[in-house]
């Protein structure tokens, strides 16, 4: 099924997740949501997803990017990722800027830093405790995704918000924005 999107102003988007049980994570219910995250994602060319977007308030992102994907052409394809309790234990140094865009604040585009390579800890869908690592684009998206479990949005990393901008302006007006 797919879901309705929380866009900026609902509270949800600034509540701090809550983590799940492994109980929680197998019932039916979960198991479910997780699912309808996964083709809500699919269906609105997302690279990611976390559960607070679609008005629930619980630990959960879902990442993907498949063939042709029309909001990020450029960035390579990111095979389907589901992550329940995430925590990043470690994050590089350095950090890169880049485009950033959200669902749940359609349209706006904005430079971002994030560090460039992170690992960490979270449960699979079947309760699994499994360790993650990612690098560059795969490094954005969970960031940006484990970011809305607390509460946080890409605009409250911008450095700078001048950057700020609808993507179709940027199209327009910039080489090297996002199409
Ligand atoms: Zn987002």
């Amino acid at each position: 099924m797919i879901l309705q999107v929380a866009r900026l102003g609902h509270p949800v988007l600034r509540e701090k997740a809550k983590p799940l049980s492994i109980e929680e994570i197998l019932s039916p219910e979960t198991q479910r949501l997780i699912d309808d995250m996964v083709e809500t994602l699919r269906e609105r060319d997302g690279a990611g997803l976390a559960a607070p977007q679609v008005h629930c308030s619980k630990k959960i992102i879902v990442a993907e990017t498949r063939e042709k994907n029309p909001r990020y052409p450029d960035e390579p394809l990111l095979k389907l990722t589901v992550l329940i309790n995430p925590e990043i234990t470690k994050r590089s140094r350095e950090k890169a800027e880049d485009w950033e865009g959200c669902l749940s604040v359609p349209e706006l585009r904005g430079l971002v830093p994030r560090h460039r390579e992170i690992s960490g800890l979270a449960f699979d869908r079947e309760g699994r405790k499994v360790e993650f690592s990612a690098a560059g684009f795969a490094a954005r998206v969970i960031q940006h995704e484990v970011d809305h479990l607390a509460g946080l949005v890409f605009l409250d990393r911008m450095r700078n918000m001048r950057s700020l901008a609808y993507s179709g302006e940027l199209a327009k007006f910039s080489e090297q924005g996002p199409r």
